[in-house]
């Protein structure tokens, strides 16, 4: 940590969940999210989307639910995302309970849109179940019109109160596993509302500043209005939303933090997949050795350590280096092109030589000097693995089947 997170206002205290492996609130680092642009139901493009979001700096991702294919895509998509996925349910209660069924690690509600107390009872309730967290994100251009009615437009008390009333649905069903957003376009309205927020709640605040628009002038209302809170010790992971590339956001959010002081700076970035069902290898061991032995040699590299060659190479296309297993071989790849196949034994050998390659030669060099019979042997590997075990080694098909059970129940 830098010295200068010192200098700041020390952090409030809040409550501590956790979506999926990442630590929202008490002494967990501010974490950094994004969104994804693409329809969920696109499994391989999302999760490529995703990837690259990770490698940007972002630590959990939300993609949008809205439809029962969404649903679908998203069984398939969680077992291979390297970082949390968080449903954005938008109208539709069956669409939270669907997302629960496809194992997120958590949701997003927005009060404005989800309003029938009952419905909001049975998603905390499913929730809680499933030890799920849920985020109450009240957005200003949303807001239920009563509130708006009652204090004259979506001012930060207003917000608050929304918030607020969640929060007691949820109280209702003893569901506390929460946390909050009470965000505005007005960056002035915003920090005035989280301010609020911070005395009200002892519950994470997630930040932002919504429909910012695109950058530069997005970016500066999203660093003036994140960056402020943060200095006063206000919030535990944000998100700037931008109409731009998602790896826009997740990279300003990063590099936000890092001016901060309140994450460290990357040099080597090791990205790594969860290791599904289709693992090959014991993905955990193999990247804690790469990143011990990539470290020492300080370079600016994302790498890659990717369970298996059926999807790894392009899945982590967007990094610089990478590494997945087939048949206890690693099949080497720059910027998910393979480079060369090494025995399992070697992979974190070739993984340390070719990032030193890189950095001395360039990434164009160092594709022109690839095996050329690396990219057939890749091919034949993960067609032996997927004739071995199949396609849904995850059985996200079991997933998908009790959602569509669920659909046929409960039709639009
Ligand atoms: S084992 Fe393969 S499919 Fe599974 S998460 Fe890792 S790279 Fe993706």
């Amino acid at each position: 940590m830098e010295i200068s997170s010192a200098l700041l206002a020390p952090r409030r205290p809040t409550r501590q969940i956790s979506v999926g492996s990442v630590k929202v609130g008490g002494q967990a680092p501010v974490s950094v999210q994004s969104m994804t642009t693409t329809k969920t139901a696109d499994v391989e493009g999302t999760l490529q989307q995703v990837y690259a979001l990770a490698a940007a700096g972002a630590d959990i991702v939300r993609c949008t639910c809205n439809d029962q294919a969404a649903a679908e895509g998203l069984a398939l998509i969680v077992p291979r995302s390297p970082v949390p996925i968080v449903a954005d349910i938008h109208f539709h209660v069956e669409m939270a309970l669907a997302a629960l069924e496809a194992g997120v690690h958590g949701l997003r509600l927005n009060p404005g849109n989800l309003r029938k107390p009952e419905e909001i009872r049975l998603v905390a309730r499913e929730a809680k179940d499933r030890g799920v967290p849920i985020r109450i994100g009240v957005n200003a251009g949303s807001l239920h019109p009563d509130l708006y009615a009652r204090f004259g437009g979506a001012t930060p008390e207003a917000l608050v109160e929304s918030a607020r009333q969640e929060l007691a649905y949820f109280a209702d069903v003893d569901f506390t596993d929460v946390k909050i957003s009470v965000k505005a376009s007005s960056v002035a309205t915003m920090i005035a509302a989280y301010r609020l927020a911070s005395e009200t709640f002892d519950h994470p605040l997630h930040l932002g500043v919504t429909e910012a628009g695109p950058p530069p002038g997005g970016l500066i209302k999203g660093t003036v209005g994140i960056g402020t809170l943060l200095a006063e010790g206000i919030g535990d992971t944000i998100r700037y939303s931008l109409t731009a590339d998602p790896v826009e956001e997740a990279r300003a959010g990063r590099q936000l933090l890092e001016a901060l002081g309140l994450r460290e700076r990357r040099g080597l970035d090791l990205i790594a997949c969860p290791s599904c069902g289709r693992a090959e290898i014991d993905v955990i061991g193999v990247a804690r050795a790469a990143q011990e032995a990539l470290e020492a040699l300080d370079l600016p590299l994302q790498v890659a350590v990717m369970g298996c060659v059926v999807n790894g190479p392009g899945e982590a296309r967007h990094a610089d280096l990478g590494i997945a297993a087939g048949r206890h071989r690693g099949h080497l790849f720059i910027k998910g092109q393979i480079i060369r196949v090494v025995p399992e034994g070697d992979m974190v050998a070739a993984l340390v030589e070719e990032a030193q390659r890189i950095a001395d030669e360039g990434v164009e060099a160092r594709l022109a000097a690839r095996d050329t019979g690396a990219e057939a042997e890749a091919a034949a590997d993960r067609a032996g693995l997927l004739e071995d075990r199949g396609l849904d080694v995850n059985r996200s098909g079991e997933r998908i089947a009790r959602i569509r059970q669920r659909s046929s129940k409960h039709p639009d």
